[in-house]
């Protein structure tokens, strides 16, 4: 038998916080579920989705707790997260019945339906750095289609996840299975899964693709960034600003898909810019226990991913971790100043509390420096002439980049979200991140055809 799966807290590592055990992916209950699920009127899933958020909302506090126990991030960050998972839900509930609706045509041309139908059974893939939002943005879309999901979460943080699924789990087809990379593979390859949802990073995405392949399973891919944010010389270096773009790289400690993980300042702003940035980290930057009140940067997931992050190098320190916590996995957070811009800071996620600074002279210098590299997930443009900061974001290679700022503060619900070029494909959030559960298919008897019509030689193509 597997041994189950115990996490501890990342910033007190001899304290177990809890353990689940490894299954088998119960993809046959799911697709067991779907028939009666796909043929519940859309409206009435969408109450059951609305319901559901009333019962996880008495439950949130507690689940704050668990989840800032065992992921390290701070107790004000899992209680948003969790309060932006409901409001997500919600928004999924009050506006995927305009998004999935079907249309229908009869006109000069012919009759023509237009079904917004579900795949089946959708595998969700999820990681640990925000494991609540991640798994909600899609249980929430793919169950309003008619689709029923089976979620395997990041062993580094299965526990809260697993009691948002089973608090939801008594009025939706929603199934969630523990495991690692092996639990993972067997469920993306499983033939009853129609449509795999991953996020995480770039070496498990090229194995789920592997795996979805050998079933032809369709996939979307939400992947690693290396954000740069742009300082253009007009931009507002105000402590509101500055903390602002502060958190958009420190907040849960840098490992956000999104964070702002370089920062490109120009050359006529260099000095202010650094004195207001230290300035702001000193204001919000406070490094300590997660469930602390006011600490604004725990630990990172796991030892190993502070010994990468510590490989890259530190800068000028901005923040110091408590002598109590020296057994956690603790990275002080910095700011490298112009490292070389080969370097593996610049050019790799660090996905930690290590930001590089770059100076640059010329806009084409910069729009380069920012484009090189596989990745495109997002970036921003901070200037005080919104016109010219648009200008410039059209010539960035990103999927999202914010205008003044960056990372959870720039997102809206009705902004579709995901990456180009390596970053990944397919998108959530926004009314594609619901159309993403659904393939449309078609019901068409044309003109042509009908009694009196003209009709067309047996093989012809079609006018119109
Ligand atoms: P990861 O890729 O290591 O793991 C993600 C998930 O995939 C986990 O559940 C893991 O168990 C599973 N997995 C690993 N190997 C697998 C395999 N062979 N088959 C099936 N499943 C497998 O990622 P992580 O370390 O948990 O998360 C960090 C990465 O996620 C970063 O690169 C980050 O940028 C990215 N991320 C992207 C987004 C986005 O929306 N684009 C959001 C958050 C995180």
């Amino acid at each position: 038998m597997t041994e189950p799966i115990s996490r501890e807290n990342p910033a007190r590592p001899s304290e177990i916080v809890g353990s689940v055990p490894v299954g088998v992916p119960p993809v046959e209950a799911a697709d067991a579920a779907f028939g009666r699920w796909s043929r519940t009127p859309i409206q009435d899933r969408l109450r059951l989705l609305e319901a559901a958020a009333d019962t996880l909302e008495p439950h949130l506090g507690e689940l704050a707790v668990l989840l800032a126990r065992e992921t390290g991030k701070v107790l004000a960050d899992c209680r948003g997260e969790l309060a932006f998972s409901l409001t997500f839900l919600r928004w999924v509930a009050s506006r995927a019945a305009a998004v999935l609706a079907d249309a229908e045509v009869d006109d000069a041309a012919g009759r023509m339906l237009l079904l917004r139908k579900p795949f089946g059974v959708v595998a969700a893939i999820t990681p640990w750095n925000a494991p609540i939002i991640l798994a909600m943005l899609k249980i929430a879309p793919a169950l309003a289609a008619g689709n029923t999901i089976v979620v395997k979460p990041s062993p580094l943080a299965p526990l809260t996840i697993d009691r948002v699924v089973r608090l939801l789990a008594p009025s939706l087809p929603v199934f969630i299975v523990h495991g690692g990379a092996d639990v993972g593979a067997a469920l993306v390859g499983h033939p009853l899964v129609r449509k795999v949802a991953f996020t995480g990073g770039s070496e498990a995405a090229r194995h789920v693709l592997a795996a979805a392949a050998t079933q032809i399973t369709p996939t979307v891919m939400e992947l690693g960034g290396n954000d740069a944010a742009i300082f253009l010389p007009d931009a507002d270096l105000s402590p509101s600003a500055m903390q602002r773009l502060v958190m958009a790289s420190f907040a849960t400690s840098g490992q956000v898909c999104m964070a702002a993980k370089r920062l490109y300042v120009h050359s006529s702003i260099r000095e202010r810019f650094v004195e207001s940035y230290l300035e702001a980290a000193s204001v919000v930057l406070r490094t300590g226990d997660p469930l602390a009140e006011g600490v604004t940067m725990g630990p990172l997931i796991s030892a190993q991913a502070a010994r990468r992050v510590r490989s890259f190098g530190a800068g000028l320190p901005l923040g110091r971790v408590d002598d109590g916590l020296a057994d956690g996995y603790f990275v002080a957070p910095s700011l490298v100043l112009d490292p070389p811009p080969g370097s593996p800071l610049v050019t790799q996620e660090q996905f930690g509390p290590t930001v590089p600074m770059l100076t640059y002279s010329g806009l084409e210098e910069v729009i380069a420096q920012a484009n090189a590299g596989e990745l495109g997930l997002g970036a921003s443009i901070w200037s005080a002439d919104e016109e010219h900061a648009f200008a410039v974001a059209r010539r960035i290679e990103a999927g999202f980049v914010f205008v003044n700022t960056h990372n959870r503060t720039g997102l809206a619900l009705r902004a579709p979200f995901g990456g180009v070029k390596r970053s990944g494909f397919g998108r959530e959030y926004g009314d594609e991140g619901i159309a993403e559960y659904a393939q449309t298919c078609v019901v068409h008897a044309p003109a042509a055809f009908r009694a009196g019509g003209a009709g067309l030689a047996a093989n012809a193509y079609p006018a119109v």
